[in-house]
């Protein structure tokens, strides 16, 4: 075999290929929707080995599925990781990875530039469980380290988060992390392993919701947790009771000591998933695994499109600024060139000159856009957050949370630049 045969393939040609093969009973050459709930064992052996964890394979479709295992696979090449699960959503995913690391008690240290509803999540729902959410600025990596106490058991950051069209400095922040022997967890969402491999910057476990660009189509809710591999369980100075302990419900078994680089993978789906069940549907993850085999080529293009549509927005006498990290004006384009030189994403927002008023006009006029409350699709959509997801908050609230009522935010789609252009144009001439 030559060097090239050898060759680790491409980011598009994994995309395609990775984790899939000929159906073995019918040759079927994409990956079938295994429609079913169960698998029936070979015989009693066979299946109290599944049960033990002694041999990996198909019990209940709750704990592990064939499409879904595929689409695993594939995000597993893609982030460069050693295994990885899909579950039914991105906070499903988030729930999944803190309820492997932390015990009750435990603290986390996230900064607060994050999807709003991780926001909501952190800090009320993980109370219920007595999991702790303290603050930084994803802006000031050394707020990190100010917020971190001993009973900090990871980080979390999103690689570029919105709003503000903010690219954090990963590196810095997993220099951190690593200082205080714990795992920084990154939601690469809004970047997507095209844009950004959180591992190569120093990530130890990546999430996601496949909902977005991933997915790509706005058709399927969905999340994936990725083992990076590279923390440590076993020799670290914290203790990672559900990785390290003699578990219960495995004859004692400890998962970290049993699957080496990949057993936060694998206690996420036999600990976590088994037990409070937020699985994703065989159809859901074949219509995000078809949105994957595009994903090089759609992100190229959302990038490519909202560039575009950042520099008409710029010279617009009835916009105030606009917040896109790909704009080499903007205050984040020096970090975009390290940590996602390929693009900024496709998620940016700017500000009108008009304020409110302004904003609820601009999106009733929109024809091509969509006015909703999403990201990630094929087609272009807009918000505007101050009269929407933000509406329950006071100005002052608003403001702080990157809300304020100038706000207006796109995800720019997959139509022709010049269309996207001219709906905004004739919008807000209107
Ligand atoms: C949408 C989103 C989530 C939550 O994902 P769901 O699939 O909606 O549960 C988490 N993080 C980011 C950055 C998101 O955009």
């Amino acid at each position: 075999m030559t060097d090239a045969a050898n060759a680790v393939p491409g980011f598009s040609t994994l995309a395609i290929h990775a984790g899939a093969a000929p159906d073995p009973s019918t040759g079927a050459r994409a990956t079938p929707i295994y429609q079913t709930t169960s698998y029936v064992f070979n015989d009693v052996d066979h299946a109290a080995a599944l049960f033990n964890l002694e041999v990996f394979g198909n019990i209940y479709t709750r704990i592990m599925n064939p499409t879904q295992a595929v689409l695993e696979q594939r995000i597993a090449a893609l982030e460069g990781g050693t295994a990885a699960l899909a579950v039914a959503s991105g906070h499903a995913a988030q729930v999944l990875a803190f309820h492997t690391l932390l015990e009750p008690g435990d603290e986390f240290v996230a900064g607060r530039q994050l999807y709003g509803g991780s926001i909501n999540q952190f800090n009320h729902s993980f109370k219920k469980f007595n999991w702790n959410v303290a603050w930084a600025d994803a802006t000031e990596p050394a707020t990190f380290e100010k917020a971190i106490t001993s009973k900090t058991k990871a980080v979390f950051c999103e690689s570029i988060a919105n709003p503000g069209g903010i690219v954090v400095d990963l590196p810095a922040i997993a220099a951190i992390a690593k200082k205080a022997g714990v795992p920084l967890i990154v939601d690469n969402t809004l970047a997507t392993p095209y844009l950004c491999r959180p591992k190569e910057h120093g990530a130890d476990i990546v999430v996601h919701s496949l909902t977005k660009f991933i997915g790509g189509h706005g058709n399927s809710i969905g999340g994936v947790i990725v083992d990076c591999g590279t923390y440590d369980w076993l020799s670290a100075k914290k203790r990672y009771a559900t990785l390290v302990d003699p578990n219960p419900s495995y004859n004692g078994m400890r998962l970290a000591e049993t699957f080496g680089n990949f057993a936060f993978a694998i206690a996420c789906r036999v600990l976590g998933l088994r037990d409070l069940g937020p699985a994703i549907s065989p159809f859901n993850a074949f219509l995000i695994l078809m949105g994957v085999e595009t994903l090089p080529l759609r992100m190229a293009r959302h990038c490519e499109n909202a560039l575009a549509v950042a520099d008409y927005l710029v010279r617009h006498k009835e916009v105030a600024w606009v917040n896109y990290a790909g704009l080499s004006a903007n205050k984040y384009n020096a970090l975009a060139q390290r940590i996602c030189p390929k693009g900024a994403g496709a998620v940016f927002t700017f500000g009108l000159k008009g304020g409110y008023g302004a904003g609820v006009k601009l999106v009733s006029n929109v024809k091509l856009f969509s006015h909703l409350a999403n990201i990630g699709d094929t087609r272009s959509l807009i918000i505007h957050p101050a009269s929407t997801t933000h509406s329950q908050l006071t100005p002052e609230q608003r403001k702080a949370a990157g809300a304020g009522d100038d706000v207006v935010r796109l995800s720019v789609g997959l139509e022709d630049a010049a269309d996207i252009i001219a709906d905004l144009e004739q919008a807000l001439v209107a």
